[in-house]
Order: C-alpha cells, then sequence, then structure tokens
C-alpha cells in the first residue's frame, strides 16, 4: 500500500520538486492538494490526476479528517505558516511532514510536537539530506571518526536572493533573513558532521550591501559553535553570493561536501579520494523512508522528528541572540 500525500501550499518547493519526486516513490503518492489558488487546484488536478474531492482550500482544510485517501499531510508554506496548519492537521487525524524550518520559535515547535503527540499521530520535518547517501556516509565519516576525531568543520549555505517582494525577505513571515532559510542546514551539517550537540554560540552580522532590500531580515551573517569534544565550526549563510560546503578536519585527514546542501547531485571527496555514493532523488528518499515508518508502525528516527526540528530552531534563534548581544551564548542541552 502507498500512503495517501496531499500537499499543503503549492509553491516552488511543491511544484518543482515534491509533486515530481511522488511520481517516483514506492511507499507514497500524491493523493491531494491544499491551495488558496483556484487555477493552480484546475492545473494540479488535470496534471496529476487527482480526484476534485480530495482538493482543498485553507478554509475547507479541516475536512480532510473525513478523507480516507490521504494518510499524510505535508505542510509547505512560508515558516510563519507552519504551526497552524501543522496543529490543525494533527487535529483532523493525520500524520504530518512539515517544511524547514520547523518554525520561526521553540514555543511553537513545541505546540506543533504536542500536538501531534495528543492526536496520536507522527511528526517529521522536511530534513531530505538524512536520507541522501553522500549525507550519510559523511555522517559515518565524522560520527565514527574514520579519520580521528573532528576537530574543525566549516559548514556554510548561501545563495543570491532575487525578488526584493518575496516572503523569504520579510521578518513577520521567514522569521528571518537566510539563516531561517538555508543556514540552517549549516546548523545541521555541524550537527552531523560531529555528531554532537553546541554547546555554545558566537555569531556576527555582515554588513548590507543592499539595505533597502534586505530593511527586515539579515544580508549574510557567521556564526561559531564549540562541541563538548573540543571541536569548533565557523559558518556562513548569505542571500547574496552562493556558497555551499561542508568540510571537516580530523586528526588524521579531511573530508567535504561541495555541493553539500542543494538538490544534487553532491560532490564530496576525503583526504584519501573521491567519495562515491548512488545519486537519489533527495526528496522521493525523504518522503519513502518516513513512509516506510510511517506504513510499518515504527516510531520515526530521531533525525527527522520536530523534537530535532525545535533544537535547530533553538540554535537559530540562539545565533541571533548572540549576533545582536555580541557575547557568547551558552548552550543548554
Ligand atoms: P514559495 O514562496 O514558492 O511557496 C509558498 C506557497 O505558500 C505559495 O504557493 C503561496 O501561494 C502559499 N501561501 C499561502 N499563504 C501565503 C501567504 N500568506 N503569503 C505567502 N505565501 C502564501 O515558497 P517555497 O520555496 O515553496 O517554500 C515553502 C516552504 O518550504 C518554506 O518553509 C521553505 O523553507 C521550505 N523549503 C524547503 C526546501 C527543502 O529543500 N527542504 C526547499 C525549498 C523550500
Amino acid at each position: 500500500r502507498k500512503l495517501g500525500i496531499a500537499l499543503v501550499g503549492l509553491g516552488g518547493y511543491s511544484t518543482n520538486q515534491l509533486a515530481p519526486a511522488l511520481q517516483q516513490t514506492q511507499n507514497c503518492r500524491l493523493a491531494g492538494i491544499v491551495t488558496g489558488t483556484p487555477s493552480k487546484a484546475e492545473e494540479w488536478m488535470k496534471k496529476y490526476n487527482i480526484p476534485k474531492a480530495n482538493v482543498y482550500d485553507y478554509k475547507t482544510f479541516d475536512r480532510i479528517a473525513d478523507n480516507k485517501d490521504i494518510d499524510v499531510v505535508y505542510v509547505v508554506l512560508p515558516n510563519s505558516m507552519h504551526e497552524e496548519y501543522v496543529v490543525r492537521a494533527a487535529q483532523a487525524g493525520k500524520h504530518v511532514i512539515c517544511e524547514k524550518p520547523m518554525a520561526i520559535m521553540p514555543k511553537a515547535c513545541q505546540n506543533m510536537i504536542d500536538a501531534c503527540k495528543k492526536a496520536n499521530k507522527q511528526l517529521a520535518i522536511g530534513y531530505r539530506l538524512h536520507y541522501e547517501p553522500f549525507t550519510k556516509e559523511i555522517m559515518r565519516l565524522g560520527q565514527e571518526k574514520v579519520f580521528g576525531p573532528v576537530k574543525f568543520v566549516e559548514s556554510s549555505d548561501g545563495f543570491r536572493s532575487g525578488d526584493p517582494n518575496q516572503w523569504r525577505l520579510k521578518k513577520s513571515m521567514a522569521g528571518g533573513g537566510p539563516l531561517m532559510d538555508v543556514g540552517i542546514y549549516a546548523v545541521q551539517g555541524a550537527r552531523y558532521v560531529t555528531g554532537e550537540e553546541p554547546i555554545s554560540v558566537t555569531a556576527q552580522f555582515a554588513p548590507k550591501t543592499d539595505p533597502q532590500k534586505f530593511k527586515d531580515v539579515e544580508e549574510t551573517m557567521f556564526w561559531q559553535f564549540e562541541f563538548p569534544s573540543g571541536a569548533v565550526s565557523n559558518s556562513t549563510t548569505s542571500y547574496a553570493a552562493g556558497v555551499e560546503r561542508l568540510y571537516a578536519s580530523c586528526e588524521k585527514g579531511w573530508f567535504e561536501l561541495a555541493p553539500a546542501f542543494g538538490y544534487g547531485p553532491l560532490k564530496g571527496r576525503t583526504s584519501k579520494g573521491p567519495i562515491e555514493q548512488p545519486v537519489v532523488n533527495h526528496q522521493a528518499a525523504h518522503m519513502d523512508g518516513v513512509c516506510k515508518d510511517l506504513l510499518d508502525g515504527k516510531k520515526l528516527p530521531n533525525h527527522v522528528t520536530g523534537e530535532e526540528g525545535l533544537r535547530d530552531v533553538r540554535l537559530l534563534q540562539a545565533i541571533y541572540q548572540a549576533a545582536e548581544t555580541g557575547k557568547k551564548i551558552n548552550l543548554k542541552a
């Protein structure tokens, strides 16, 4: 059996990545859509053969509770809207996948976790890289200390953002700038290469090169984590220019992924030579992995749960706090 997924929000990620990936998945299929735009509903019904009964807008959304075709609701809306739709999906008795960042503030993450627990439904975050072979190999190299203990990590993710009117540049909807959007990958990278949780953070905002476009959010920023083993990391995130690299220097060698966080193919090498891994569709691997566990009635692995989403959101907020105060912030476990 394939689980039926309903995508909520038919923007860029749903249109260009998730819906095409759902044509390749083994454990799930595109069963429904939730959209506020009637023309998109028409187009998607035709293109993906979705029955009208499985099409909702934001007002009729809660009726999804009565729809047996839909097992999982996948929330792909602007960051500030994740909480409301995850909670409503859980209340409708559906498992939920929610895009990253899970929310803007830790409190919202906790509400989402609580709502899913209360409904006895599972919550996954859209952490596709945990199902991606090059990333899994990098995690193994770091966590199993294949090149000895990790001493320092460089983990950076940024791109040149376009449209000055997009929600990503509005603090109320995005929660911040590139840190919330792609900096979260750099945070994840430092965490999964070391396999440790940071114990302190320092951070800095770079000067803005376009203060008008970036009046509401940061354009570029840097931060540093310190880990219990003594490993340290340095990261950049930016909407001004591209950067995409995860590099670890270890006692007996080094390894890196570059590109490290995009849709692939990712590319990796170590001080001993290239990393060879199969190239997969990240979104299909993620949704299939999550849905396999749901079908088997298993608890989702830690790395994809709401608790993991919450850990990252706490760190993102600590990074902002460190940059705003200019102080080193100690992080409690
Ligand atoms: P997008 O701007 O392309 O799409 C957002 C969608 O939300 C649009 O269809 C828009 O119509 C809809 N929407 C509903 N109410 C809205 C409102 N009040 N204001 C603005 N839009 C509204 O964005 P996207 O790139 O698809 O991103 C959606 C989510 O997916 C974000 O949380 C983003 O971080 C995440 N994302 C994740 C990945 C990944 O690799 N995991 C990649 C891209 C985006």
